[in-house]
């Protein structure tokens, strides 16, 4: 029999991914079996090994929920098989969530078990809309209570004399369908009506919301917004802080949900600074890389790399997908020999020099006529062996403008780019449901792709704010074969060109 494995209750944190900490991040890395709760980031899951598995916990608001005895019994049962269990919860897996049962349930069971802090949301959130829970001149001590209570989930009644008559900042979990009844309640009490009140919905993520207002305003004002969980309230005068000290929501892409259709693989470069810019980023691949359909050419021209005087790159996906084969064949860089070596882009050579690959010649711009005419430049290339390494569907322009010049040529189909349908972070719900502000392309199958996924005219037609930016004049091109124009095409045709684009855009709005 299997040695009992251990079963780790992490904390997720908040719901910025940023905010897991480096245990819960190590031990994702090496779970047999990941058990997460709806409100953690599903970008966390990526962290777990490709085969393991991943069990969610449901909503409760769906039949398919899981049960919390339901849970108990399978983080025990996993763990009896020998395997690594992650519990993955929102926030600190011991407030509010039930993670004190759980971890009984291990210990009555006699499961090894260990529990990783995470940040929670009592803290993080109102700490990204700018209100610091304590501070000298204000208070000195918070207060936490929770609008739900008990083993059962049923809603317990606030105990308002109590929470009336402490001082200090509160800060009220789950209380949103009760906001009125406190907010009454605890005026009747003696509280000033003016006491400064903050909402933070969805704090520390991309889609954070926040309303201001005071105990006499603020129930009128949720319940004319909808708010819906996950949501908390911040009682107390640090709330005025927030004009001073909210520097998360005042980030130039606040509040613009912004799509990012590149491949998974290439996403996060960008996502990354959108997502430090605040926007609120729905990463949806519509593409992704795969093996070109016949890899021949490529094993052939491996093995004659000495016979060629040139290699040349168009994109970062070429040279990764060349040298995942390269070092197939070989052990050692220098077997690719003396052959110089050219890169399409600013991107590519970057790529190549990662590598420590000096780059011999990099033309600025993806046309075939303008990368003849820089080689030409360089030197006569008349009789010299150049190796396209390209997608499998690449324009033949740039073949033909070097045989113009008496090249020898032969196009490598490296990769090829297919269809991503998968839809690992719900992202491609969210877009479906709420739209979005900003749809962003990289290259012309990104646009062809995702068009062929959610019919691009009509998701405008459904979602008429949302407007249209292109990397550069092919993407634009194939934008516009749908009829369609896209509102911003970047200068420079890099991710760089393109996040100043959007920010030009959204400067010019405000
Ligand atoms: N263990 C979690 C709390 C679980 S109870 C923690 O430590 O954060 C769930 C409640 O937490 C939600 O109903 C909401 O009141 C609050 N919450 C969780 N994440 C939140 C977020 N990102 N923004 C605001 N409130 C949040």
């Amino acid at each position: 029999m299997n040695k009992t494995g251990t079963v780790y209750l992490v904390g997720a944190g908040p719901g910025d991914a940023g905010l897991l900490t480096l245990r819960g991040a190590e031990l994702l890395r090496r779970a047999d079996v990941v058990i997460y709760d709806v409100l953690v980031n599903p970008e966390l899951l990526r962290l777990a090994p490709t085969t393991a598995e991943l069990i969610s916990r449901g909503s409760r608001t769906t039949d398919t929920a899981l049960s919390q005895e339901q849970i108990n019994a399978l983080m025990i049962a996993k763990a009896r098989e020998g395997k690594c269990v992650v519990r993955l919860k929102g926030g600190d897996p011991y407030v509010f969530g039930r993670g004190g049962e759980e971890a009984e349930a291990l210990a009555d069971a006699r499961v090894p078990f260990a529990v990783v802090p995470g940040v929670s949301s009592i803290v993080a959130a109102p700490n990204c809309a700018g209100i610091p829970l304590t501070h000298r001149e204000h208070c000195s001590s918070f207060t936490v209570v929770t609008g739900h209570e008990g083993a059962s989930g049923e809603e317990s009644h606030f105990d308002l004399d109590q929470i009336a008559r402490i001082p200090g900042t509160k800060v009220i979990l789950m209380g949103l369908k009760k906001l009125g009844e406190l907010t009454e309640g605890l005026i009747a009490r003696g509280m000033s009506p003016e006491t400064p009140v903050a909402i933070v919905r969805w704090g520390t993520t991309g889609r954070q919301q926040s309303v201001d207002g005071t105990l006499g305003t603020i129930a009128r004002l949720a319940a004319r917004l909808d708010l819906t969980p996950p949501a908390l309230t911040v009682i107390g005068d640090v709330v005025k802080l927030r004009k001073k000290l909210n520097w998360f929501e005042r980030r130039p892409l606040f509040g613009q949900r912004v799509v990012v259709t590149r491949a998974h693989t290439q996403a996060a470069e960008f996502s990354n600074r959108l997502t430090e810019l605040g926007a609120d980023v729905l990463e949806i691949p519509c593409i992704k890389i795969a093996p070109p359909a016949n890899l021949h050419p490529l094993g052939d021209a491996l093995l004659e790399l000495n016979a060629y005087d040139w290699l040349v790159f168009t994109s970062t996906n070429g040279v990764t997908a060349f040298f995942d084969y390269f070092y197939k064949g070989f052990k050692d860089t220098r077997d690719i020999g003396g052959v110089r070596i050219a890169a399409v882009g600013p991107g590519t050579a970057a790529k190549l020099r990662e590598l420590h690959l000096q780059v011999d010649l990099m033309p600025e711009e993806a046309i075939g006529k303008k990368i003849a005419k820089s080689f030409s430049q360089y030197e006569s290339i008349e009789n010299l062996k150049i190796c396209l390494l390209r997608a499998q569907v690449a324009n033949p322009d740039l073949p033909q403008a070097l045989e113009e010049l008496g090249a020898i040529v032969d196009d490598i189909p490296c990769y090829q780019t297919v269809a991503e349908t998968e839809d690992a972070n719900g992202d491609a719900v969210r877009l479906r449901a709420e739209g979005a502000d900003w749809i962003t392309f990289t290259s012309g199958s990104t646009v062809e792709h995702f068009h062929a996924r959610f019919d691009l005219p009509m998701l405008l037609g459904q979602f008429p704010q949302a407007r249209l930016a292109s990397i550069g004049p092919e993407t634009s091109k194939a934008i516009e074969a749908l009829g369609l124009t896209p509102a911003i095409e970047a200068k420079t045709h890099t991710i760089e060109g393109l996040t100043a684009a959007l920010l030009k855009a959204e400067g010019k709005k405000k």
